[in-house]
């Protein structure tokens, strides 16, 4: 798995926004909660909850994993991340709100974000009217990661 993270600056970003809309909402700024957010707010690998699970837990041993979903949960509801995938069960979390796209590895799940100011402005076509309101748009673009790959040869 990629080890690439976030950069510190925009951690940073991220975990002084999550204080501030915790202290606004009146949540309480557990070490849990702190220690969980901070997990997606530097990863950058779009993990799902049991991910974060695994991660968090060598740092805090007493967390469970339904603290673990309460909280990714409770993080989307304040708009702190954002879902990926229909599957609630397998639900994956980013903690990047700013207009961007997705590469998924098929084979292993890699999931890294990219950017297009072209993306940005595609023109979805008006038949999508007939299917319901649009809110965001973003692109996905599927394929075999570069790990993946190399592990072909
Ligand atoms: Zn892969
Ligand atoms: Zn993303």
């Amino acid at each position: 798995m990629s080890l690439m993270k976030v950069a510190k600056q925009e951690v940073a970003r991220r975990m002084a926004r999550f204080e501030s809309v915790c202290r606004d909402e009146g949540i309480k700024l557990t070490h849990q909660r702190m220690e969980i957010f901070r997990e997606i707010a530097q990863c950058g690998d779009h993990p799902d909850a049991d991910q974060i699970y695994q991660r968090v837990r060598d740092r805090m041993p007493t967390v469970s994993l339904d603290t673990v979903y309460r909280t990714m949960w409770l993080l989307n509801d304040l708009g702190l991340v954002v879902t990926l995938g229909a599957s609630r069960e397998r639900t994956r979390f980013d903690a990047n709100l700013a207009n961007h796209h997705h590469f998924v590895c098929e084979r292993c799940g890699f999931t890294r974000d990219f950017y297009s100011e072209e993306l940005d402005r595609i023109r979805l076509p008006d038949s999508l009217g007939s299917l319901g309101e649009i809110g965001a748009t973003h692109v996905e673009v599927r394929g075999v990661c570069t790990q993946c790959l190399k592990s072909d040869t």
